[in-house]
């Protein structure tokens, strides 16, 4: 169906930060796949573990324990908080998964809810539920009728979520740095703030970290940057560097608001995308990737800052590791395009923001070369 404005090369290989179409043409990859493919295209480990337990067992149903399941969530609840987790096949489902669970939590204990505040600005997936939560309009045109339960306040505006909180409002979802919204990051603080205002009131702060987890923003996930924890976290993207999966990890005490029956997925944690998870998760521990992140994003972000300089329809730089917006004063839809004759695969959203995104494995020479062909897209657009 035409629901993708696509562009016109096919790419049918990858390895590392580069991928090749079918004509042999060689892009580099400054997108991922949106965030997806953190540790590059092709990674030995995740293609070894996925042919191993292809050999072994593609599927099994959740009538059944599932050891790869176990093990991924103990790898999970190791590297955040104690918390139990819910597979299931992308960022969508996770925040689904997360939604209901906050409903039921509400309704279970009585107290308050069960609506749920968002923001605006923010995405959070094309179900009908999460385009409800999400706070893009454009995303629910021609969907009636909305499910209803959720109220949009302005992003990293403390004041406004303090003001609106009563006792109907159960939880409160965001994401940490908001990446389809154009990747906007909020005032120093702001996580925390939200995190106190929640203890307070008794609500449920729920993270969406599908695109802002696993190492993108320079920690393995972003809200370790403010060091607080949050009750719901939810992942997808780069959790299987490309497999697709997806996960809703809870603290214990939002978890036990599930039981056996509130929640399932026919393919949610299946064998073959815990391989792929599994072997992801170790890569970029074992790897330090959220420093690689970090390192070679504050590396990225000087370089575009001095850029700035010699563009000035440029008028800023942000973001946090390797998750970076250049916003322009105009319209710079056809870089897409424009990047695909030189070689070099980029992100626009909201018509003027380049979303620079690559995997984070990428090195300094590869950096550079990005930056020399966005030098040169943008002088001969005279931008
Ligand atoms: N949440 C965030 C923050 C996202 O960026 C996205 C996708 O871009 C989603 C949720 C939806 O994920 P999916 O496309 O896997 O359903």
């Amino acid at each position: 169906m035409e629901t993708y404005s696509r562009l016109p090369i096919k790419v049918v290989r990858g390895k590392g930060c580069l991928v090749w179409d079918d004509t042999g043409k060689e892009y580099l990859d400054m997108v991922s796949g949106i965030a997806v493919c953190n540790l590059g295209h092709a990674r030995d480990e995740v293609a070894k573990a996925l042919c191993e337990q292809a050999q072994q067992l593609f599927h099994c149903s959740n009538l059944y324990r599932i050891p790869q399941q176990e093990k991924l969530a103990a790898m999970i609840a190791e590297n955040t908080f104690d918390s139990r987790v819910f597979f299931c096949n992308s960022g969508a489902e996770a925040n689904e998964a997360a939604i209901k669970l906050a409903r039921r939590y509400c309704n279970v204990n009585g107290k308050r809810g069960p609506n749920i505040i968002t923001f605006e600005g923010s995405f959070h997936g094309r179900t009908l539920t999460t385009v409800a939560a999400t706070g893009q309009e454009k995303f629910r045109k021609g969907f009636d009728p909305i499910p209803s339960g959720f109220i949009q306040v302005p992003f990293g505006d403390i004041h406004s979520l303090e003001a609106i909180v009563d006792e109907h409002v159960g939880a409160v979802m965001l994401e940490p740095i908001q990446g389809e919204g154009g990747i906007n990051v909020p005032p120093a603080g702001f996580l925390r703030q939200v995190r106190k205002l929640c203890d307070e009131k008794g609500l449920l702060m729920i993270l969406d970290e599908v695109q802002t987890g696993m190492a993108r923003t320079g920690k393995l996930f972003g809200y370790m940057h403010d060091e607080i924890e949050p009750d719901v976290m939810t992942l997808a993207k780069a959790l299987g560097n490309g497999f697709p999966v997806g996960a809703m990890v809870a603290k214990p005490h939002a978890a036990k608001a599930f039981e056996p029956g509130s929640h399932a997925s026919t393919f949610g944690g299946n064998p073959l995308a815990m391989a792929s998870c599994i072997a992801t998760l170790g890569v970029i521990l074992n790897e330090n990737i959220a420093g690689k992140s970090r390192t070679q994003g504050q590396y990225l972000m000087d370089r575009l800052e001095e850029l700035k300089g010699s563009h000035p329809s440029i008028v800023d730089v942000r973001g946090r590791g390797l998750m970076i917006g250049v916003e322009f004063d105009t319209e710079i839809a056809s870089l897409g395009a424009d990047g695909i004759e030189k070689g070099i695969l980029l992100n626009v959203i909201q018509g003027h923001i380049l979303r620079l995104a690559p995997p984070l494995v990428i090195t300094k020479p590869e950096l550079d070369s990005a930056l020399e062909t966005i030098h040169m897209l943008l002088s001969e657009k005279g931008l």
